[in-house]
Parts: structure tokens; C-alpha cells; sequence
């Protein structure tokens, strides 16, 4: 690991000022500090934000909740509240990660974490634009058994490794951020990029803009959820493809529904065709073939991945039958 210069928040003003000038952020540090390790990232100096008063979960006047961003990812998933009004969100993070790392890993951290892939971790490989813009990548004409179906360019292939992010963007989820230009509110959905040219940015944070929360609208599909996450081994490893859930009824047909895929693409791929194909129906499996179909009409395999197209179709049929109580 490179020296580097520590310095402690005291508050979140003291944050923002300090991390000008391509400060990093430390949190949890589950996948920054492993990063800095393998010389991947390399941070000149490290705001530690430990202490600042950002683990709590409270109520909001609209009936939603609002997350600070350092509460852990156990805290949260173990949370009353996360637990009974957003099942799908417990869900998905207990599908993330190991137990230690959850009990280090913070929200904030959770979507920060970099979108990658294991070239993007093996310093051997030369070739890796998201590590060296300009680089090329690897992943292209290497082993791309878990890359990108969706929304990749030539220049990276790699995929968003969270679940959490997958259930936030189903639950409609805003990212509340705080720099040096003021406060703002970023959605979920605009808050990861897809890696166009420039996939050494995964975020649309500025890099002085610290993460103080997340704020989720009230629960709109009670336990009528499901995170399905279909991995090589049943714990501790990413999704190959990830299915978070959502369906609402009146009188018997689906009035809406959310349908998001996690380790399809640079970021949770929400599909707004695969809802529509639900809404207005019943859950018989006509229904649920026609939202598989639709949810991955426009895929494009590389060469070892053409597998994932027919697990998400298949995972999007199982996540939404079960979310519907059709199991
Ligand atoms: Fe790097 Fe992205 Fe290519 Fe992986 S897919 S080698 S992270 S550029």
C-alpha cells in the first residue's frame, strides 16, 4: 500500500472541504482499503468519515424512511422498519457479501463500491481502461463468463456488483449528497453510470460531494417481493444475475410492478418493458413469459456469456411468480 495522508472529519462541512482535490472517502473501507492494497487505488489522502453522525434510519413526514449513509449494511437489513415495510431491501442485503463484511460495510460505502471485474483487480493485466483509462480491455477478447449483457461499450464490460442497489432502484430510492456547491438529490436510477468512453467513472458523484442518506417514498408493494440473486456458490460470491421484484394487485391484476436486474450491467438495470408486459394482468404464466421476454429483448452476450440471457429470463419469471405469491 502507497502512503497516504489520513485526515478525520469532525463534521460534514469539514468532510466536503477536506476532500477537494481528490480526497477519497473512508467508511467502512471493505472495498477501498482492498482496492489500495492491491495498488489499484491510490489515494493521496483519505477523509475518514467514521465518526460523523450519519448511521441513524428516521421516519419522513411522507410515510418514507431516510438511511443515513454510515449505517451498516446488518444495521439496516436488521432494521425493524427495513425489515417489515421493505422486505425487498433486508433481502437483498443479506443475499450481499459475508456477515463481517456486512457488519463493516456501510450504505454509502455499498454505493460506492466500484463497478468491475476481475481484470480490473489483477494488476498482470495490463489492459484495463476502467483501472488505466486508455488501456483497453481485457475482459473483450479474455474470459467474459460474467460480464455485461446490457448497456457495455467497447471500452468496459464489467458489471455493478451490488444487491443493495438493485432493491434501491426498485424501491424508486433517492441518493441525498452533499459538496461544496450545496446539497442535492441525486435518484438511484441517474446515480451509477454505464462506462460510454469514460468507464473509470462509475458515479455521477462529484468528487468533493459526500453521501449523507438515502431517502425511500412510502412502501408501495408490502410483502408482495422478492430478491432472487443466482450466484456460482451460495454465499460470498456476485451475482451472475439478480432479479429484485416488486408487484402490486387491485382486484386480482397486477396495478404495478418493479423489475431490476443486478450483474447484467454497469450499473441495476431496471426494465421498464418487462413491468409494463405485467401491468393490467394476472401473474398466469403468459404473463410471466412475456416479462422475461421483454426484459431481455436487446441483450448482447460476448463470447463466454450467452448463458446469462436465458438465467435472467428464467430468474425474472421465478422473482416475479414468487413476489406474486404464485411460487
Ligand atoms: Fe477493466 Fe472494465 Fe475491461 Fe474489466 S471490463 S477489464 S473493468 S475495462
Amino acid at each position: 500500500m502507497r502512503p497516504f495522508q489520513y485526515v478525520r472529519a469532525k463534521g460534514i462541512d469539514d468532510a466536503v472541504v477536506a476532500m477537494r482535490g481528490g480526497a477519497k472517502c473512508l467508511a467502512g473501507g471493505t472495498n477501498l482499503v482492498d482496492l489500495m492494497k492491491g495498488d489499484i487505488e491510490q489515494p493521496r489522502v483519505l477523509v475518514d468519515i467514521r465518526r460523523l453522525p450519519l448511521a441513524r434510519l428516521t421516519d419522513t413526514p411522507g410515510g418514507g424512511v431516510r438511511i443515513g449513509a454510515l449505517m451498516s449494511n446488518s444495521d439496516l437489513a436488521q432494521h425493524p422498519s427495513i425489515r417489515q415495510r421493505y422486505p425487498l431491501l433486508s433481502q437483498a442485503l443479506l443475499a450481499g457479501a459475508s456477515p463481517q463484511l456486512r457488519n463493516m460495510a456501510t450504505v454509502g460505502g455499498n454505493l460506492m463500491q466500484r463497478t468491475r471485474c476481475y481484470y480490473f483487480t489483477d494488476r498482470s493485466f495490463e489492459a484495463c481502461n476502467k483501472r488505466a483509462p486508455g488501456s483497453g480491455c481485457a475482459a473483450q477478447a479474455g474470459y467474459n463468463r460474467i460480464h455485461a449483457i446490457f448497456g457495455a461499450s467497447e471500452h468496459c464490460v464489467a458489471t455493478h456488483p451490488s444487491d443493495m442497489c438493485v432493491a434501491l432502484a426498485a424501491l424508486d430510492a433517492v441518493v441525498e449528497v452533499q459538496g461544496s456547491a450545496g446539497a442535492r438529490s441525486i435518484p438511484l436510477s441517474d446515480f451509477h453510470r454505464l462506462p460510454g468512453d469514460t468507464p473509470e467513472l462509475d458515479t455521477n458523484l462529484k468528487p468533493d460531494e459526500l453521501i449523507v442518506a438515502v431517502t425511500l417514498p412510502p412502501p408501495a408493494f408490502g410483502s408482495n417481493v422478492h430478491y432472487l440473486k443466482v450466484r456460482d456458490r451460495a454465499s460470498y460470491a456476485f451475482a451472475l444475475v439478480s432479479v429484485a421484484a416488486a408487484v402490486a394487485w387491485r382486484a386480482g391484476s397486477v396495478e404495478d410492478a418493479r423489475v431490476v436486474l443486478g450483474g447484467v450491467a454497469h450499473r441495476p438495470w431496471r426494465v421498464p418493458e418487462a413491468e409494463r408486459a405485467l401491468i393490467g394482468g394476472r401473474l398466469e404464466p403468459p404473463a410471466l413469459e412475456a416479462a422475461g421476454d421483454a426484459a431481455t429483448r436487446g441483450a448482447q452476450a460476448l463470447r463466454d456469456n450467452g448463458f446469462k440471457i436465458v438465467l435472467a429470463r428464467r430468474a425474472v419469471e421465478q422473482a416475479v411468480r414468487i413476489a406474486g405469491g404464485r411460487a
